[in-house]
């Protein structure tokens, strides 16, 4: 059961110091918060947007984001085996279609090193 409620949006917690943490979202600058993965923003608009990122994958929480487009990713071996679109090597994992749509970037290697440097 989750007996403690936040009087900002109703959000439900079990602990009272969930709740508490909880909070500090509506009262610091950024009052609006992905129900998927808990980010955290400044504009609802940008919420709405963001939560297009989930609509394949409701539940999941993918922390590894594609640093050329707004895929998630939960591991960084799917990441990397994902920048492979961008870099224009085809990727065993990924469908044919995705290249399809991504191919146009054409990234070169010296483009996705900065972002492979980063992990
Ligand atoms: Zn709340
Ligand atoms: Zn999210
Ligand atoms: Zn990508």
């Amino acid at each position: 059961e989750k007996p403690f409620n936040c009087n900002f949006c109703d959000k439900q917690f079990r602990q009272l110091s969930t709740l508490s943490n909880h909070k500090k979202i509506h009262t610091g600058e950024k009052p609006f918060e992905c129900s998927v993965c808990g980010k955290q923003f400044r504009q609802s608009s940008t919420l709405n947007s963001h939560i297009r990122i989930h609509s394949d994958d409701k539940f999941c929480i993918k922390p590894f984001k594609c640093s050329i487009c707004p895929k998630e990713f939960r591991q960084t071996t799917t990441l990397a085996n994902h920048i492979k679109i961008h870099t224009g090597k085809p990727s065993q994992t990924e469908p044919r279609s995705m290249v399809a749509l991504n191919g146009g970037l054409n990234l070169k290697d010296e483009d996705v090193k900065p972002f492979f440097a980063m992990m």
